[in-house]
């Protein structure tokens, strides 16, 4: 399959949903990017890359982070990871309130907001002020890349706006699903968003989930084959938060997003996705990035269904 002949495919086609969709504004400093850059970056298990678009600009991974701090808590907890986190969707925005107050607490996954925020508290429980670095050094190993680091004016503009956020942890706590201090998990949470990546990056940090935990281009475990299989079906189920099943039906991969405009997908013992544009449909999804990812799967085949 000529892969690189499909991304330059796939970017003509995309070309007239650059308009749709709209940039995310509830973190001030989201909206200083440029709303019709696109990026995708495959990379297979072997090592062959394939790369369109503005491939090594760094964007904001926002809640693509959650694959990493997700991986690091199970890798440390395992199964009692559960009694604090579920791992059923939730079909409710990626920020609700209202199910966590019903569910006393515990978030109904990893991968929204709440259940993100918990992984980072159990993460601190043990790494303690560390914890950033701990997450850092995983993405830097994982992804090869040395250089990985974080946007302070986007830390600083998400501390400043991040009220949901703040209700969701303040909630927690009270439930007692929450062990550290608030101010201190919430930080950690936003400095993990704030997190900046290129596609190229991405894709390559990913290669372990579609190789049952293996990096294929260093064989080193980061995570057991079991876990790695877990880690794909609550990508696949809760990636995309209330569009993981419109998700799931059009482009048929586990898949994650954030509100930077990043996916990353994972096609199973074959390779690791990443697109990147910019504005976001209705759900907080890349709008294009699904539709690159849709064309992506029905022009290759590859998608698991
Ligand atoms: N930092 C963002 C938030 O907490 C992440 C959300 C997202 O990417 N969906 O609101």
């Amino acid at each position: 399959m000529n892969y690189q002949n499909i991304l330059e495919e796939i970017q003509e086609e995309i070309k007239p949903f650059l308009e749709e969709g709209a940039l995310a504004d509830y973190i001030p400093a989201l909206e200083n990017v440029n709303g019709n850059d696109f990026a995708m970056s495959i990379i297979t298990l072997n090592g062959e890359e394939f790369h369109i678009g503005c491939s090594d600009k760094n964007f904001s991974i926002q809640s693509i982070s959650k694959v990493f701090t997700f991986t690091l808590a199970l890798q440390n907890y395992g199964r009692k990871l559960y009694e604090r986190v579920g791992h059923e969707p939730s079909g409710d925005p990626f920020n609700s309130l209202v199910q966590l107050e019903y569910e006393n607490g515990i978030p109904r996954n990893p991968f929204i907001n709440a259940g993100a925020i918990v992984t980072t508290d159990r993460l601190i429980s043990i790494y303690k002020d560390n914890t950033f670095h701990e997450v850092l050094k995983f993405i830097k190993n994982a992804s090869n890349y040395n250089t990985i680091g974080y946007d302070e004016e986007i830390f600083k503009s998400e501390l400043s706006h991040g009220f949901m956020n703040l209700a969701l942890i303040n909630m927690m706590k009270s439930f007692k699903n929450i062990d550290n201090e608030t101010n201190r998990v919430i930080e950690t949470y936003f400095k993990q968003c704030s997190i900046l990546m290129t596609t190229k990056q991405l894709a390559h940090a990913m290669l372990f989930l579609a190789n049952h935990g293996v990096n294929p281009l260093t064989n080193e475990v980061l995570v057991s084959e079991s876990k790695a299989k877990r880690i794909n079906s609550v990508m696949l189920t809760c990636g995309h938060y209330d569009a993981s099943g419109d998700f799931a039906y059009r482009v048929g991969l586990p898949g994650k997003s954030g509100v930077g405009g990043g996916i990353v997908a994972i096609v199973p013992k074959k390779m690791a996705i990443c697109v990147y544009s910019p504005k976001l449909n209705k759900q907080g999804n890349s709008l294009v990035g699904t539709k690159a990812l849709e064309l992506f799967t029905t022009k290759t085949g590859l998608s698991i269904f």
